[in-house]
């Protein structure tokens, strides 16, 4: 810039200097200075632009001799002020002065504070001018030796003893505001320093900021910062008592307190938080120091190809291994106290429970003003509101008093604490743009209010979060502590600070729900007036994930009042969430870091249990649901969970990066919501049907919605990170199907684990009911390797989705957990097996291979199950033997559409044959023997279900064959086997069972034959015999569940829910409201197709694609299981035995 625009630093040195001088001659102090002299610093920076550019001129600009002059006349004012400070509060003490709110102080108080006053004011020019962080975009050296200066002046010391004095005594209102912004100043050094040495550290200068932590321990000046604000909070309110008669008196008060707790409130606020994180950044990055340094040191073992190149690269950057692990060792305990304050954690938390307060309070009348608006607008314009938003309105309007949550009277800061007065300037503006009359600017004056609040309350959240992660986190601050023996035994002491902080986890968390709920809805509630949109902000992640944490933490009767906030204030996040990624503002590195936690805590709270929590009544929970779950499906938890899935599929507004996120999205929300708490099953049983049938709607949806390529061939891509682990979007979503299909099928589908013998410990424990879980089958399906589920929740897979309690309302779950198990299984196994083998993933995927033969294992053995149950019947004499002959009984009926109805899932929509023919083959060419044996295992089930003559277009069994693959020369027919088994390779992996069946059942080519199968075709050889035997033992069949088929589940949603989606597998449409007003019950409306009257479709199109896609084929065969099906049941209603 020209030189011109350069602000004239020469009078403000030349003023520094004279003081600096000055100072020196009166023997270290500037009180002898008169106060016009004082005063000359002033002028030079009024106003903040001023400031700002003449820091940063004097910080590149600035001599040698200068920023001396400049810390010398900083630790002048600093002791000057300290001196006042304690002189003044002596005064005040002494029990024949008059104190309190009357004012009438005696002259030479007075006269002191108004010392005070000229001090403060200096102080804060210099820290706006010379120690401005804004001058300090990139600290260099010269920084950082400038903060070495600082701290050893003792500048801390003295804070602490100013701020000790401010705590020593209450002053009157008047004074209270002054002091509030001596506070603020100082804490304005404070801040400085920190960030200088955070950034020195991040440069690999570890000595700043060493030296910050050992002042900032030593001088406890942020412990003493929060005793101040308290204290000045606690003088305001007594204050306010002690006026309390006169209606003009408190008028007069109000104004001096408004004026001096927003200052407190907004500045102290923002700079102790900013305190709060830059130590505990300071902490974090001593903690990675400290295990570099480990690496470094002793690496050669850990690290065996990096060895060699560790300690070449670890050399020059600045100081060796030893040194950088003596630093960290110096850091963490100091950091330890700092962060481990009493009064540090009681005002994080209080500031907790007054911005929740207050955000409720605003909230409150926020509702009552937004409401007439909206009735104004009406009127005006004609225009109805949509009469969702004035009912949601209402509702919070009514739901929501002001609680003060346990905070003593005293004690607690009003909402008009956080106005600053400055509000009302920019009311000219928006009544010109909205004219909606003085009532709207009313509106936008809370809205702004609450924005405001929102701000601080976020702000806040950060702070006590990072707070409470790093007393929490103490890698080597036991053993460090030997130098610093007071530390370390606070230290120890302190590790539960959070369960010691003076507030209980309950008022906490109230007071984050309180506060979270009343902002995301007033967000909602101002987008829906003004049409701006409301952005996801990333404290949301946090407050949300360290809500989770807290709520853990509940006594049970404490969960059951306050989860059911909890759930909704999750689920204001969960419809924040997609709006925001089809808008393309939520950045990749904001859905990883807040929103992907948030998800995942909130899936791992989903299952938690509370000791003694059946104990307790709870509205709302069905057949022995856990507490946590029941409250979450309460408050539309789970509603928005669906909503949110599907609001990920529409198509974006925001581009290629929006879809892009929006995968990701949709894969943070399988991923870490879904799979990793392993709540699917529980859901099924538990949730409403129609809100659960519609998540495994969206899911199937999902796994169609093509995804985004990533690598970019456009040039606008390029900039993009790469999406995490596997690139491909969805070819996560199948992996992610496969994994929840399992986690269904091994917890609804298939039998129980094998009991164990109870362990001691496990005597004692309620109920036998819960069935132990087999440890390697919990760890597969949880997948413990990826994520950290913890091992109890291992545990609850079966137990969860378990009902219990009253005999007929646990039987109604079991059979709603029944039917939507079978519907999961429905709706996506099919979407998965096509997708999967359209896409890469079968071609080089174990788990998928595997696992999915898992599940369809799991599905061909309840078709065995029905065929069994019927043989079973049957021998045992229930059906007279010659009576098969000419009719059939009602339970052969039932039998042989339930049979057709899996076989038409297994065979004809998820195409099973196919699928064996890909994981075989896939699994030889890659060389899984995990891969063969599960297919095998289906191969074994089908063998024994499918009827000869069918089998035999599928299967072959070759003579010789010591290969899984086919000879060479196999003929290829139209109607040529998919499923080329060769006889000795059988036997070589044990299945020499299967080959006696296969050769009963006529699959068998002999090598003479030239390809032709030959041999008798028979559904009851000894081969086949003998293999059931050891089928029906091996995979333990008596012990299956009792489950519906397919029909019966879809035809149940239908009857008994109205739930009826589209039936056409690649339909993606959605419905078109957003998630954010809620909605009727049912999804696109559909009509049945009329001929089975069992598919649905959203539209004719549908119906098209799925009658060329298969319905053609599969409608009559619909149309008779369900005519069988229901004069079955009605010849049973009746009493017939036969047809
Ligand atoms: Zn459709
Ligand atoms: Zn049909």
């Amino acid at each position: 810039m020209s030189p011109n625009a350069q602000p004239d630093i020469r009078p403000f040195v030349t003023c520094v200097k004279r003081l600096a001088g000055r100072g020196a001659e009166a023997g270290g102090s500037l009180r002898s200075v008169p106060l016009e002299d004082l005063d000359l610093l002033r002028p030079v920076g009024s106003t903040a632009g001023n400031c700002d550019e003449l820091a940063i001129a004097l910080r590149f600009r600035g001599s040698r001799e200068f920023w001396h002059a400049a810390l010398a006349v900083h630790a002048y004012l600093a002791r000057d002020c300290q001196a006042v400070c304690e002189a003044a509060g002596q005064l005040r003490q002494q029990p024949n002065q008059p104190t309190g709110a009357t004012g009438a102080e005696p002259p030479r108080v007075a006269q002191l504070h108004q010392e005070q006053l000229r001090i403060a004011g200096a102080l804060g020019v210099l820290a706006k001018t010379c120690f401005n962080l804004k001058a300090v975009a990139s600290p260099d050296t010269a920084d950082g030796s400038r903060v070495l200066a600082l701290l050893r002046g003792d500048a801390l010391q003295v804070y602490s003893a100013v701020l000790k004095a401010l705590t020593r005594s209450v002053a009157p209102v008047p004074e209270l505001c002054d002091e509030a912004r001596l506070i603020s100043t100082l804490l304005l050094f404070v801040v400085w320093a920190a960030d200088i040495s955070v950034a020195r550290m991040r440069a690999g200068d570890v000595s700043v900021a060493v030296e910050w932590a050992l002042a900032m321990a030593a001088s406890r000046v942020l412990e003493h910062a929060c005793c101040a604000v308290l204290h000045l909070q606690g003088g305001v309110a007594i204050a306010r008592a002690a006026c309390a008669p006169s209606a003009e008196a408190r008028l007069k008060l109000q104004l001096e307190v408004e004026c001096t707790d927003q200052l407190v409130l907004c500045d102290v606020l923002g700079q102790l938080c900013k305190v709060i994180q830059v130590a505990a950044d300071m902490q974090a990055a001593a903690v990675a120091l400290g295990s570099d340094a480990t690496a470094c040191g002793g690496g050669s073992s850990s690290s065996p190809a990096g060895a060699a190149a560790a300690p070449a690269s670890a050399g020059p950057a600045g100081c060796g291994a030893d040194q950088r692990q003596r630093c960290s060792v110096q850091l963490l305990p100091s950091l330890r106290s700092v962060l481990c304050g009493r009064s540090l954690n009681y005002w994080v938390v209080k500031g907790l429970l007054d911005a929740g307060n207050a955000a409720v309070e605003c909230s409150n009348q926020f509702s009552g003003r937004l409401l007439e608006a909206t009735e104004l607008r009406e009127k005006a314009t004609g225009a109805m509101v949509s009469e969702q938003l004035q009912q949601a309105i209402e509702q919070r309007g009514a739901g929501l008093p002001a609680r003060w949550l346990g905070l003593p009277e005293q004690h607690r800061t009003l909402k008009s604490d956080f106005e600053r007065a400055g509000d009302t300037q920019g009311e000219a503006g928006v009544s010109s743009a909205l004219p909606l009359g003085p009532l709207l600017v009313g509106v936008m004056r809370e809205g702004r209010l609450m924005v405001r609040l929102s701000d601080m309350y976020f702000q806040l959240v950060m702070a006590a979060r990072q707070l409470w992660q790093a007393i929490n986190a103490s890698p080597g601050a036991g053993e460090a502590g030997s130098s610093t023996s007071n530390a370390a035994g606070r230290s120890a002491a302190t590790s539960r600070a959070a369960a010691r902080s003076p507030f209980t986890a309950a008022q906490v968390c109230a007071a984050m729900c309180h506060g979270l709920e009343s902002i995301g809805g007033m967000g909602m509630a101002m987008q829906e007036l003004v049409g701006s949109p409301l952005g996801y902000r990333a404290e949301m992640g946090a407050a949300v994930q360290m809500l989770c944490g807290l709520a853990k933490q509940l006594r049970a009767r404490q969960a059951v009042r306050l989860l059911g906030t909890l759930w909704t204030c999750a689920a204001v996040l969960l419809s924040i969430v997609p709006a925001s990624a089809a808008r393309g503002d939520l950045s990749a590195a904001v859905l990883e870091q807040s929103v992907a936690p948030a998800l995942e805590a909130m899936g791992s709270l989903l299952l938690h249990t509370y000791a003694g929590e059946n104990k307790i009544k709870l509205s709302g929970r069905v057949g022995g649901c856990c507490t946590s779950l029941t409250a979450a499906s309460y408050a539309r938890g789970i509603y928005q969970l669906r909503s949110c899935l599907r609001d990920t599929l529409r198509p974006p507004s925001g581009g290629r990066a929006a879809a892009e996120r929006q995968g990701q999205l949709r894969v943070a929300l399988t991923d870490r919501f879904l799979r990793r708490s392993c709540a699917l099953p529980a859901l099924l049983t538990f949730g409403k049907p129609d809100e659960t049938g519609g998540l495994l709607v969206a899911l199937r949806q999902a796994m169609f919605v093509p995804a985004v390529t990533a690598a970019g061939a456009g040039p606008s891509g390029s900039r993009a990170p790469p999406p995490p682990a596997g690139g491909d979007v969805q070819n996560q979503m199948v992996l992610l199907g496969v994994q929840l299909l399992e986690q269904v099928a091994a917890a609804c589908l298939q039998a129980p684990p094998s009991r164990r013998r109870p362990a001691a410990k496990g005597a004692s424990a309620r109920g036998g009911s819960a069935s132990p879980v087999d440890d390697d089958v919990a760890a597969r399906l949880t997948d413990t390797a990826k994520c950290d589920v913890p091992a109890e929740r291992l545990q609850r897979l079966w137990a969860a989705a378990e009902p219990k309690g009253a005999a007929a309302a646990a039987e109604a779950a079991r059979d709603t957990g029944s039917r939507m198990a079978v519907y999961a299984v429905l709706q996506l196994l099919p979407a998965v097996v096509h997708s999967g083998l359209a896409g890469a993933l079968s071609k080089a995927h174990k788990d998928f291979t595997v696992g999915l033969s898992r599940v369809f294992l799991a599905v061909a053995l309840r078709a065995l199950e029905v065929v069994q149950r019927t043989a079973r019947q049957r021998a045992a004499g229930a059906v007279p033997a010659g009576a098969s002959a000419r009719g059939r009984t009602v339970e052969e009926i039932f039998a042989h559409a339930a049979v057709d109805s899996w076989m038409l899932l297994l065979v004809d929509q998820a195409g099973v044959y196919q699928w064996l023919a890909a994981a075989l083959g896939v699994s030889t060419a890659q060389c899984w023997p995990e891969g063969h044996a599960a297919a095998l295992d289906v191969v074994e089930v089908l063998t024994l279900v499918v009827p000869a003559e069918e089998l035999a277009m599928w299967v072959r069994l070759w003579s010789g064959g010591a290969e899984a693959q086919p000879p060479p020369g196999a003929p290829a027919s139209p109607h040529a086997p998919v499923i080329q088994l060769g006889e000795a390779w059988l036997a070589q992996h044990g299945r020499g069972k299967l080959v006696a069946a296969l050769k009963d059942k006529g699959c068998y080519v002999p090598a003479e034959a030239g390809g032709r199968a030959s041999g008798p075709a028979r559904d009851d050889g000894a081969g086949v015999a003998s293999l059931r035997l050891d089928v029906v033992m091996k995979h333990r069949l008596p012990a299956l569940p009792p489950l519906v088929c397919p029909i019966d589940a879809v035809r149940g949603l239908d009857v008994e829910h109205n739930f009826r989606p589209c039936s056409h597998p690649g339909c993606t449409r959605v419905p078109a409201s957003p998630g954010i007003v809620p909605e009727v019950a049912s999804e696109l409306p559909t009509m049945r197709c009329g001929r089975c009257r069992v598919e649905s479709y959203c539209g004719a199109e549908c119906q098209r694609a799925h009658w060329r896609a298969g319905h053609k084929e599969e409608c009559p065969r619909l149309a008779q299981m369900r005519t069988d099906l229901e004069s079955a049941s009605v010849m049973m209603h009746f009493g017939f035995l036969r047809v």
